[in-house]
């Protein structure tokens, strides 16, 4: 998905959210959550050429193209949901980090939902166990081809 979209949907449902939090530390969390989780493509491609990706574009091209490269995806992850929610219930975490785990798991559901993810993509230990591969993280045929997740 692109970040215009992640805006637009992290918008919503903070909003919502903020209905029943009323607190706005925890809405800010849940919308900065749902958008910035996409820095680990930054992370990536910082692994990969070694430099910060200082254009959007340059960022679009190798996440599309850059077969040689390797998918870490950190954050994309079921793993770090579940670490997460967990943490909220078994510490009593406050509002703040109900609001991170919203906005985190809205953003993994909107990319596993329009992008063309393999079903088993955003598990990062189905991902370790294939090297991080590429082709592992997207369904057959569009490996070559990602959005702007
Ligand atoms: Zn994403």
């Amino acid at each position: 998905m692109k970040p215009t979209h992640h805006v637009i949907i992290s918008g919503g449902v903070s909003a919502v959210f903020a209905l029943w939090a009323q607190s706005w530390g925890a809405v800010v969390a849940c919308f900065l959550s749902g958008i910035f989780i996409d820095l680990d493509h930054h992370l990536d491609y910082f692994i990969f050429k070694k430099e910060l990706p200082l254009s959007y574009k340059k960022l679009v091209h190798f996440l599309r193209h850059e077969h040689r490269s390797k998918l870490f995806l950190f954050l994309h992850s079921y793993e770090v949901l579940v670490l997460i929610w967990g943490a909220i219930f078994l510490l009593g975490l406050d509002l703040v980090w109900i609001g991170i785990a919203i906005g985190f798991t809205t953003h993994i559901l909107c990319d596993e939902a329009f992008n063309p993810i393999s079903p088993r993509g955003y598990f990062l230990t189905y991902r370790a166990k294939n090297r991080f591969a590429r082709k592992v993280f997207f369904k057959k045929g569009h490996h070559d081809e990602t959005a702007e997740d």
